[in-house]
């Protein structure tokens, strides 16, 4: 119920404009967000790879209504590249696109002007020697992101998508994505989704997981695992052990169980961390606070006592 609530507040207008207005968030902001700026973001992924973690970028958008507002976002990812190449991060952090934040939702064209922009921010990973990843948005996007994929990789091979394990079908997109040369990032799915093509019980996503982290496993491709529930981390440990797998990775969000992701690293695993930062971190904070009750408990209780 708070999960819903949460989820349809992180789609309002209204809920907006009070959460971005309240002083009081910025502290809760910060636990999940590296900053508002490419400066912030810099300095974050230094001190993960100081500790030995690895990152993927986040630049902060959705819902980019404008060419202009895409052609913004498409410089900044390319600033973002340039600089992690600068500083040296370049084969430790890659960054991570949604196609809502490239224009997929502009009236005209919008999945055409996505594409030509993904592969704009390709060319300029290409050119430091790192990697994009499409972050997967709500169920009425899959196709279009797993063909804006597929385009891609014609000439970039290497970029990756994320499959949420909520969605009934992505237990044969997995299937579809095992191949050589591709990289999946499996998670469990952060929006909020009618039964009719998610599983609600939370039980059923974990099994679904389970079910797709095994075709992953035993595939030719590079399995993703983001997650920070330690039952599912234990089991691809085990499946990659048991396979003598070590081409895959763990990864975790900017913020959650950081210690956690220092042990996994320190252990000798690659561990990615992924780093979000700009100011247009609603819609990303509010998927954080509906994860866990806790985190609006935490919340409430910031709002009330600073
Ligand atoms: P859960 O069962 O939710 O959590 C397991 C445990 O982890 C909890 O008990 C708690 O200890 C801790 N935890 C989990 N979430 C939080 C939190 N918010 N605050 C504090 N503790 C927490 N979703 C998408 O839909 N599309 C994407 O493109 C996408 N990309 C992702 C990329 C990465 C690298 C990761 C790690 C997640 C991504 N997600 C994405 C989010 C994902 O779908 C889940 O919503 C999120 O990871 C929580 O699921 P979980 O597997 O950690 O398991």
């Amino acid at each position: 119920m708070l999960r819903s609530t949460l989820l349809a507040a992180a789609r309002s207008t209204g809920a907006r404009k009070l959460v971005e207005r309240t002083p009081l968030t910025r502290p809760v902001v910060d636990r999940f967000i590296a900053g508002d700026d490419v400066d912030a973001a810099i300095r974050a992924t230094g001190a993960l790879v100081a500790d030995g973690r690895f990152a993927t970028l986040d630049h902060l958008g959705e819902d980019t209504l404008g060419a202009t507002q895409a052609d913004a976002t498409v410089a900044a990812y390319s600033d973002l590249l340039s600089r992690l190449d600068d500083a040296g991060y370049a084969g430790r952090a890659e960054v991570s696109v949604k196609l809502s934040a490239v224009g997929r939702s502009l009236p005209v064209d919008g999945e055409k002007i996505a594409l030509e922009n993904a592969r704009r921010i390709c060319a300029a990973a290409d050119a430091v020697g790192t990697t994009v990843t499409l972050d997967m948005e709500d169920h009425t996007t899959t196709d279009s992101t797993l063909d804006v994929l597929r385009e891609l990789r014609v000439d970039f091979p290497w970029v990756g998508a994320v499959l949420q394990a909520y969605l009934k079908r992505t237990e044969q997109d997995c299937r579809d994505l095992a191949h050589a040369g591709s990289r999946v990032r499996l998670c469990k799915g952060a929006y909020q989704e009618p039964a009719s093509v998610a599983y609600q019980d939370k039980t059923d996503v974990d099994r679904s997981y389970v079910r797709c982290l095994k075709v992953l496993m035993a595939g030719e491709g590079y399995p993703m695992v983001a997650s920070h529930d330690p039952r599912l981390i234990a089991i691809a440990a085990d499946l990659a052990g048991r396979r003598a797998l070590d081409s895959y990775e763990f990864q975790m969000l900017y913020g959650i169980r950081p210690e956690e992701q220092k042990r996994i690293a320190a252990a000798g695993n690659t561990m990615r961390v992924y780093l979000p930062y700009g100011d247009e971190w609603y819609g990303y904070f509010m998927r954080r606070l509906a994860e866990r009750p806790a985190n609006v408990a935490f919340f409430l209780r910031s709002l009330v006592t600073t």
